[in-house]
């Protein structure tokens, strides 16, 4: 008997999951389980449009509000899933009812990291993750109002992009030497550096936080910079608490095969939280991105459903920073490259970046330059040896490298 398809967190996967199975054609119930307030919405604005006040609220969310009774799908919103019984097929959640279901798919996302020094769980730090941080920020972010951020990750960089714009006085502390070092690479990170320059960011690398405090954050060094505002964007972790008290396999995130099974065959995973094997790349990849969390549900809910999906998109995200926008094709880890290849003009800010590993592309990132992730994806996927000084050259077109 089909008791129905129960999907844990109730945010982009969670809401593209519920659309993809009524798509698929699945007529049984559906109960989307999530410990916020809100419907399902979309994260991106949250440190850009919306952060700048630019974007009306109404826009953030993945459907609007009517679509859900529209479609037979059950909200269960403010409330925690607190265990989950595979074996039973049975979700508990706070308060005390217990859902049972036939398929489930966990699509809890990830919560930010806390700084672990004194002061890092205080009441006093921001993050941002959630609506309501976005609007404190926004708030916050006043003429004149001392941000301090620590992390210059994407998160951080943002945010700093959007206090700088409103006018405040905005430090950045990073322990590596440059921003988005791990994930970029030096070459390309210092064209962030740069850009956060120009725009009257105090960017402080080799920076040792010490201890956050109301009124600032004191560094290893024993000085203080002074905060009227302070942000910690030092990363994600995934939500595995439910996986991991049943048992489930959970490495890096929710192991899941190419369909976003994981180790038990009724639970699937999707999104920030899902560590899901990539047969484009032969090894499983955990993407912190909204395209992916975009993307998985409609496989997860084809496997869900019996039929033969795979997950196998390239990755890509993007970025948003004052004047310079950005897209990301590609996968390429911290060492996993031995050369970058710039095409453009770098120091004008207009240009693609390769990663390449032995002649292949990993990766490539256009900065103000558009309508080439087609292409850019083509030569990821095709994983052919091309020539670096053909790819360096605007003369020759993407599709001819
Ligand atoms: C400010 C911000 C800006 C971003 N900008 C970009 C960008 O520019 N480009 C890009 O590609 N990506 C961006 N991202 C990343 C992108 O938003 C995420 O990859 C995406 O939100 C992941 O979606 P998800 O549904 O997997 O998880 P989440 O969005 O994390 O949602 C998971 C949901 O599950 C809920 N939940 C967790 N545990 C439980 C439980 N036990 N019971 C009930 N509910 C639970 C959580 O509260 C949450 O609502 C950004 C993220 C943030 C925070």
């Amino acid at each position: 008997m089909d008791t129905g398809i129960v999907v844990v967190g109730a945010s982009l996967a969670g809401a593209k999951a519920a659309e993809a199975l009524r798509a698929e054609g699945y007529a049984g119930p559906i109960t989307l389980v999530g410990d916020e307030q809100e419907r399902p919405y979309e994260r991106p604005p949250l440190s850009k449009g919306y952060l700048l006040g630019k974007e009306e609220r109404e826009k953030i969310y993945v459907h609007p509000a009517d679509w859900y009774e529209e479609h037979g799908v059950t909200l269960r919103l403010g409330v925690a899933a607190t265990a989950i019984d595979p074996a039973a097929h049975t979700v508990a959640l706070a308060g005390g009812d217990r859902l049972p279901y036939s398929k489930l798919l966990l699509a809890t996302g990830s919560s930010p990291r806390r700084l672990p020094v004194p002061g890092g769980d205080g009441e006093f730090v921001q993050t941002l993750r959630r609506v309501g941080d976005s609007e404190r920020l926004r708030a916050a972010f006043r003429p004149g109002a001392r941000v301090v951020i620590v992390g210059a990750g994407w998160i951080g960089l943002e945010a700093a992009a959007a206090a700088r714009t409103a006018g405040a006085e905005v430090t950045v502390l990073e322990a590596a030497e440059l921003p988005l070092l791990r994930v970029l690479g030096r070459e390309v990170a210092q064209v962030f550096a740069d850009l956060h320059r120009a725009h009257g960011v105090d960017l402080r690398f080799g920076a040792k936080v010490e201890e956050l405090k109301p009124d600032g954050v004191r560094l290893g060094d024993g000085s203080t910079v002074p905060a009227d505002v302070l942000l910690v964007g030092v990363g994600i972790s995934p939500n595995t608490a439910l996986a991991e008290h049943a048992g489930l396999t959970v490495e890096n995130g929710v192991r899941t095969d190419q369909h976003l099974a994981t180790s038990h065959p009724d639970v699937f995973a999707a999104g920030d939280v899902a560590n899901a094997f990539h047969p484009l790349f032969g090894k499983p990849i955990r993407v912190e991105h909204w395209a992916n969390a975009l993307n998985q549900p409609a496989v997860a809910a084809a496997a869900m459903l019996g039929k033969d999906a795979v997950y196998d998109r390239v990755p890509y995200f993007f970025t948003d920073q004052y004047d310079l926008g950005m897209e990301y094709t590609g996968y390429a880890e911290p060492g996993g490259y031995d050369r970058v290849v710039f095409r453009g003009d770098v120091a004008g800010r207009e240009f693609i970046a390769f990663w390449l590993s032995g002649g292949k592309v990993l990766a490539g990132m256009n900065v103000n330059v558009w309508d080439v992730t087609d292409p850019i994806r083509e030569l990821v996927r095709s994983g052919r040896d091309v020539d670096p000084e053909r790819l360096a050259d605007p003369a020759v077109p993407l599709t001819e490298i």
